[in-house]
């Protein structure tokens, strides 16, 4: 009989396995060999080798991935920045046009604001929330529109179902990097979503010990994309592949405490008084709270906020912290810690960095699995202490 595979938390286990397992191995063996026997294929791209990333690693994981988003196909990348520029390069050529949400991770603002203009690809940065000043910005060679489920480092939900619906009325594709809810919270195929991109880095391995990422759509279109990434040569490690199928097994577990654990915390701060504002659209003060609610089914790991005092108090509460690591990056077991201005957006302009309204000040916080009393009680201290 075949497998139930009706919860999200089956399909992260038991999805896309080879069937039957090979040699009985409860767990995918590494397929560490870079090439594999010719077995008559017509085209280069099915032959299989490690850079084509259709090793039987590779294969278990776009089975998986797919699943786990209620989509057709999935495509896994040496790295997030690796399933973003390859899906791009392929959706996008010289000559054409991107509408792209204004607050968008800093890798990908420094590749649509530095690369693309010089292979003549252009990009007109919007308001996600404000659906009404979209068509303003729209030209005759626009292919497609890109958002950020949960923007970093505010945590704002753009009006993600006006996305589709103007990607449709338009003609447009329409590519969002879920890296921040993840398929726990959020599964863009469901809204009508064209295209799913994430940072594999993060949430989806979740024990920060690898570098990767992930296209999730259409069989079309992440076909086409595959054949862009065989040229590009952005392809995971089988070794990448078996961490990263290993930790997508714990997704949600690990996610639905992390929304827990964050919710807490960011209640905790919210009333500490020496903190000025708290980022998290789980709050009820958060401007995107009412559309997180309808469109997420939980607000994540990541929230940000100001103390009173500054940068020298922000810097403090940083340094005084015992538990969170002061390090760039996020959706690991351990908690992070970071000033978004020195990590994430520190290529961004003074400028730039003012529109998007993150001061220098702002302190992010990736929750990870630990006490959450803990936690609390380790920010407090890191507050109170002069
Ligand atoms: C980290 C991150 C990326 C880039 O991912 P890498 O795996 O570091 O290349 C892209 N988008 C978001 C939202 C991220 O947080």
């Amino acid at each position: 009989m075949e497998k139930i595979l009706a919860g999200i938390e089956t399909r992260l286990i038991h999805a896309g396995k080879p069937e039957p397992p090979i040699e009985g191995a409860v767990v995918t063996p590494i397929f560490q060999s870079s090439t594999f026997e010719y077995l008559g294929q017509q085209s280069y791209h099915d032959l299989h080798y490690i850079r084509l990333n259709n090793t039987p690693n590779h294969l278990g994981l776009h089975r998986k991935l797919a699943a786990i988003e209620g989509a057709e196909a999935a495509l896994v990348t040496a790295s997030g920045m690796a399933a973003i520029s390859t899906a791009l390069l392929t959706i996008l050529g010289h000559g054409d046009h991107l509408l792209c949400q204004s607050c968008i991770y800093g890798g990908t603002h420094g590749l649509l604001t530095t690369e693309f203009p010089r292979l003549g690809v252009e990009v007109s940065f919007i308001d996600a929330g404000e659906p009404a000043t979209w068509k303003e910005k729209l030209r005759e060679n626009t292919r497609a529109i890109y958002v950020e489920t949960i923007s970093n480092p505010l945590l704002e939900v753009g009006d993600l179902r006006a996305v589709t619906e103007f990607a449709r009325e338009q003609g447009l594709i329409s590519i969002i990097d879920n890296t921040f809810a993840t398929p726990i919270n959020f599964r863009p195929a469901e809204l009508g979503f064209d295209l799913s991109l994430h940072s594999g880095t993060k949430y989806l391995n979740g024990h920060s010990d690898i570098v990767a990422g992930a296209v999730i759509g259409g069989h079309e279109l992440v076909a086409r994309i595959s054949h862009t990434a065989n040229h590009l040569g952005g392809a995971l490690d089988p070794h990448a592949c078996f961490l990263l199928d290993r930790g997508l097994k714990t997704l949600a577990v690990r996610v639905r405490y992390q929304n827990e654990s964050a919710l807490r915390i960011a209640r905790f701060l919210e009333q500490h008084p020496k903190v000025e504002a708290v980022y998290y659209p789980g709050l009820e003060s958060h401007r995107d709270h009412l559309r997180a609610c309808e469109l997420l089914d939980g607000f994540g790991g990541v929230l940000s906020f100001e103390v009173a005092g500054g940068l020298a108090a922000a810097e403090r509460v940083i340094d005084r912290v015992t538990i969170p690591v002061s390090a760039p990056s996020l959706g690991g077991v351990e908690s992070l810690i970071t000033r978004p201005v020195t990590t994430s957006h520190s290529g961004m302009t003074a400028a730039q960095l003012a529109a998007a309204g993150i001061s220098e000040t702002l302190i992010r916080l990736s929750v990870g699995l630990e006490a959450t009393d803990d936690l609390i009680a380790d920010l407090d201290r890191a507050l109170e202490s002069p």
